[in-house]
């Protein structure tokens, strides 16, 4: 099923979040040959801790994907301010649309209907607008979701894990967060993966699939 599906957009809200929701399978799907493209539409520079410069996610972010094995010109960073999506909703539905109309991926990653932050749920409320010819898996983000819906399971390996950790790793502004430690990325997997019979797992709401 994954067969027909060649180009992979991974939107992420704030740079990391596409690391932290489907890492692993990003790193699986550049193993696989697949064109997988990022794009971040907030580097968060009224948030970056002191002692940090304001774009140092920005920086972070493409040694990030590097990790994972994402071409730097398939990186795509826009500066919308964080946690003020929702009064810049129409300029990132329009900005999504010429990724679209750019990029024609088959397969999007991004937050699912069940993220309760207010950027991602912006993100997937126009994303759902925007995207409308590709099929669509909601990444899982534990610390903003009270429940979630397992209706898509990624089989991943150790190695794929292992790089996973170490794309979310380049993020050194963002180290002091419980959620993006080894032992929560790694303790998820296990957890995503036991429900499969499988030794790692990333889980995923189907939004939308498509087969062709
Ligand atoms: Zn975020």
């Amino acid at each position: 099923m994954i067969a027909d599906k060649h180009r992979i957009l991974v939107i992420a809200p704030h740079t990391d979040d596409g690391e932290l929701g489907c890492g692993a399978s990003i790193a699986k799907f550049v193993e696989q040959g697949k064109d997988v493209y990022y794009a971040a539409f907030s580097i968060c520079e009224e948030s970056v801790p002191e002692g940090f410069p304001k774009n140092i996610l920005e920086i972070e972010v493409k040694e990030a994907i590097k990790k994972l094995g994402i071409k730097q010109e398939n990186l795509i960073v826009k500066k919308y301010p964080v946690r003020k999506f929702y009064s810049h909703r129409q300029e990132i539905l329009e900005d999504m649309v010429v990724i679209d109309r750019e990029i024609k991926p088959d397969l999007i990653f991004m937050p699912s209907c069940f993220d309760i932050h207010q950027d991602h749920s912006t993100v997937f409320e126009e994303g759902r607008r925007a995207f409308k010819k590709s099929s669509i898996l909601g990444y899982e983000f534990m610390w903003n979701n009270f429940s979630f819906e397992t209706t898509c399971f990624c089989v991943v390996n150790q190695q794929q894990i292992d790089k996973k950790i170490e794309a979310i790793e380049e993020y050194k502004s963002q180290g002091h967060r419980f959620y993006s430690t080894k032992k929560v990325v790694t303790g998820l997997a296990t957890y995503r993966g036991l429900q499969i019979s499988e030794e790692y797992a990333e889980a995923f709401q189907a939004i939308r699939w498509i087969v062709r």
